[in-house]
């Protein structure tokens, strides 16, 4: 039986003779349903006429996503950590070519994703590195399409995937909103792989944080606030983001709290 796919967000569904009647994670006023009406591809037909393609930032740092791009269009990111690879968030395509090479990079110890939008066919991806646990916050467990017992459902506000590398629950733009802080760069600067629990900015000097990106909705002054006080305590000089050009270089975390600061007074509760 086929494992559908949403076309508009990538979500995998659990296999099943047809199609789910809609898209929970689309029809979420936080995204939005294919303008042409609901569709579905599967992982065969979409490895067709897709493939990814990788991207080196820093030793032991790199992004891969899928061209031409599809779904919502996010990267993630091969981390190297001291358990092993870790990926970072998560992309539905997932061929032969893609597996070959990351097993060339030492393969996968752990997958971990900052929010629903990203967990697309998480379960193909642990499945084809051995079973490998896949971390997602316990807030947003409503929103796992396709169940299995590779998830772990982590509660609480960090879990230490290894000693360099620590998931931070941050919230906002979901309840369980997770970025990923890891201290084990070359140069020992701390990084943050914020996904869009932090949104990098085109001026790749500032982050925003909305509720919802595509329709333009913000969170509260007391929210955006609450992200920036557990960002603060992070020490890191470079941020990550979700898509391609979408990275603070130098003084990332300085970056974060002039963000945090703007955002807050242009709401009006400074
Ligand atoms: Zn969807
Ligand atoms: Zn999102």
């Amino acid at each position: 039986m086929p494992a559908f796919l949403c076309t508009t967000c990538g979500a995998q569904f659990a296999p099943a003779e047809a199609p789910p009647p809609a898209c929970p994670i689309c029809e979420d006023a936080r995204q939005y349903v294919n303008p042409s009406g609901q569709s579905w591809t599967t992982l065969d037909a979409l490895a067709a006429g897709h493939w990814n393609g990788f991207r080196r930032y820093e030793p032991g740092l790199y992004a891969l996503a899928t061209f031409p791009a599809f779904a919502i269009g996010q990267r993630a990111f091969v981390v190297r950590t001291a358990i092993g690879n870790v990926l970072w968030d998560c992309i539905a395509m997932l061929d032969d070519a893609t597996i070959d090479l990351i097993a060339g990079l030492g393969g996968l110890a752990a997958i971990a994703i900052s929010h629903p939008h990203y967990y697309t066919t998480m379960v193909e991806w642990s499945r084809a590195f051995g079973g490998i646990p896949v971390h997602l916050h316990a807030a947003d467990r409503q929103w796992v399409m396709r169940a299995d017992p590779c998830l772990d459902l982590w509660e609480g506000e960090r879990l230490e995937l290894a000693a360099d590398a620590t998931l931070i629950h941050a919230g906002g733009h979901f309840p369980g909103g997770t970025v990923l802080h890891w201290t084990g760069a070359a140069d020992r600067a701390g990084v943050l792989l914020s996904g869009d629990i932090a949104q990098v900015a085109p001026d790749r000097r500032s982050v925003s944080f909305l509720w919802s990106y595509p329709n333009m909705i913000p969170l509260s002054a007391a929210a955006v606030r609450g992200i920036g006080a557990r960002l603060a305590a992070l020490a890191f000089a470079r941020v990550y983001g979700a898509f391609w050009g979408r990275e603070i270089m130098a003084d990332g975390r300085e970056a974060v709290r002039r963000s945090v600061t703007r955002i807050v007074e242009k709401l009006g509760a400074a």
